[in-house]
């Protein structure tokens, strides 16, 4: 029997738990391919960190990366550390994304033992950089590798780098004094420990990099810019939790980008007059995101991106209580300054950077020996630093959504629609691709999810092409 031919482009969390689930299929004959380039197997980029001190995001009962097994990875830590046994509240804490990424290469080693005798999995390390559907099947390009023939083919490439901030001129994308990807190792390597330097970005990677920097000795002032000067929030306050709110009520009629605006800000002003933590109005809300989103209307996503998104992230995707502790003890020692402003211009001379800033209208100019992107990933194709998606995007296999955050693709499963509107068969995207479509789309509670739908979309493919009758 003709076994389906399936490619998945990116071995990190979205590629592998994709795998995985394809991989618990006792009847259908699958060959999967498996493309992954620069970050090791299963970890990706966030579970591969510069720096081995940084935290999950997400609590330890919280971030299984099996939905329907909500203790997996909690257990899997008791088994992996048993002195952590007799913690009270360990499914409250926050591992390091060094342990979650040894957590997935034993989940992804123990899948490939207990593969079915149907399954065939090959693995490459290498750069598919592009694809090109003939006769209904696709092929696929690899850097090293002969060409790959597929039936199937899903986009699980990841985050983009940033791009390159406004005001930043696109020469100095070149410079040996710019980091463009936060993400790299080399970001914090070769510093001078006395010089100042510059952060672009003051969200979680901004934490990330000022981590891995106190965790490096480095002595010099810490300068972060962004345009609106949020400061992230902690995972948990002291104060009691407000806990008046309810989400199911607000869901019962399709509720519009004002009926939500309005439900946030009744109860944060409940919430304040009671002196109580308002952050579990918004974590309730969390598996009810992707429906509201898909809801609104394109106007709706836009003004909800335009004149929310900022507050929206900043206290919905919060800093693990130590890292916030951290980060407030650098701003109070006058190591970490966080300026609210825009970069005018940058002048490099011999030996540093000569950074202007408009600050509301004042304007500053600071000495600083590197800075480093870390405005977050791009999602806008049209920037895209990945040759995959710049070619698909040339030839029509994809293109932008309505709002140029991604990839355009039904909600339903991520089939991809292509430049001319129609979807493309057999042709997927997951995680961060699918922002504009979906919103909540980046951290593991909702790919999990999504892993497992599309794995379950794929192989009802191959029994309805197989069987058709019986469906
Ligand atoms: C720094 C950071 C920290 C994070 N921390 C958390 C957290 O604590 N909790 C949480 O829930 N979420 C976190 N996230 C969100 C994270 O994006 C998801 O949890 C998840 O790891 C995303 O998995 P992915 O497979 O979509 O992407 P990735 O893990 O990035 O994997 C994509 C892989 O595809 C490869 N690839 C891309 N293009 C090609 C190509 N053309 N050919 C071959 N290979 C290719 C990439 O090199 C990469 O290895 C974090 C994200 C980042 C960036």
């Amino acid at each position: 029997m003709h076994a389906t031919q399936i490619t998945i482009i990116g071995g990190g969390f979205c590629g592998i738990m994709t795998a995985i689930h394809l991989m618990q299929n006792h009847d259908i004959a699958l060959d999967i391919h498996l493309i992954n380039k620069d970050n090791p197997l299963a970890r990706g980029v966030a579970y591969n960190p510069h720096t081995a001190s940084l935290l999950l995001n997400v609590p330890n009962g919280k971030i299984s990366a099996l939905e329907n097994e909500p203790s997996h990875f909690l257990n899997w830590l008791i088994n992996d550390q048993p002195q952590l046994a007799g913690i009270a509240n360990l499914e409250c804490m926050f591992a390091t994304r060094q342990q979650y990424g040894r957590y997935l290469t034993c989940l992804w080693n123990e899948a490939l033992k207990n593969r079915p005798g149907t399954v065939t999995i090959t693995t490459y390390e290498d750069e598919a950089y592009d694809l090109q559907k003939e006769d209904g099947r696709f092929h696929l390009f690899l850097r090293h590798h002969p060409m790959i023939t597929a039936d199937v083919v899903v986009l699980a490439t990841g985050n983009e780098v940033p791009r390159l901030p406004g005001g930043v001129p696109a020469a100095f994308g070149n410079s040996k004094r710019y980091a463009g990807n936060p993400w790299k190792k080399d970001c914090l390597e070769n510093l001078d420990p006395k010089a100042d330097l510059l952060i672009i970005g003051n969200g979680l990677t901004m934490v990330d990099t000022v981590i891995g920097l106190v965790e490096k000795d480095f002595k010099g002032k810490i300068y972060t810019i962004s345009p609106n000067g949020y400061q992230l929030k902690p995972s948990a306050e002291t104060k009691p939790i407000y806990g008046d709110a309810d989400p199911k009520e607000l869901m019962k009629n399709s509720p519009s980008l004002l009926t939500i605006v309005k439900y946030i800000n009744r109860h944060r002003k409940a919430a304040k007059l009671k002196d109580q933590s308002f952050f579990k109005v918004l974590d309730d809300l969390r598996p009810y995101n992707q429906q509201i989103w898909r809801s609104f209307t394109t106007g709706e996503k836009k003004s909800f991106i335009k004149h929310f998104a900022n507050m929206w992230n900043t206290t919905r995707h919060r800093l693990p209580v130590p890292m916030f502790d951290l980060m407030e003890t650098l701003r109070a020692n006058g190591k970490l300054l966080n300026i609210k402003g825009k970069i005018k211009a940058i002048t490099e001379t011999n030996n540093k950077l000569l950074v202007t800033l408009n600050c509301g209208g004042e304007i500053k100019t600071i000495s600083v020996q590197r800075s480093i992107n870390c405005t977050g990933p791009a999602g806008d194709l049209k920037f895209s630093q990945n040759e995959l998606l710049q070619n698909l995007a040339v030839n029509g296999l994809v293109c932008a959504d309505a709002l140029g955050m991604g990839i355009n693709a039904d909600p339903e499963n991520g089939m991809v629609i292509g430049a001319g509107g129609d979807h493309i068969p057999n042709l997927f995207v997951t995680g961060s691709n699918l922002k504009g479509i979906l919103m909540e789309t980046t951290a593991v509670p909702e790919l999990r999810l999504q892993a497992r739908k599309l794995a379950t979309h794929l192989i009802e493919n191959c029994r309805m092409e197989l069987h058709p009758q019986q469906m």
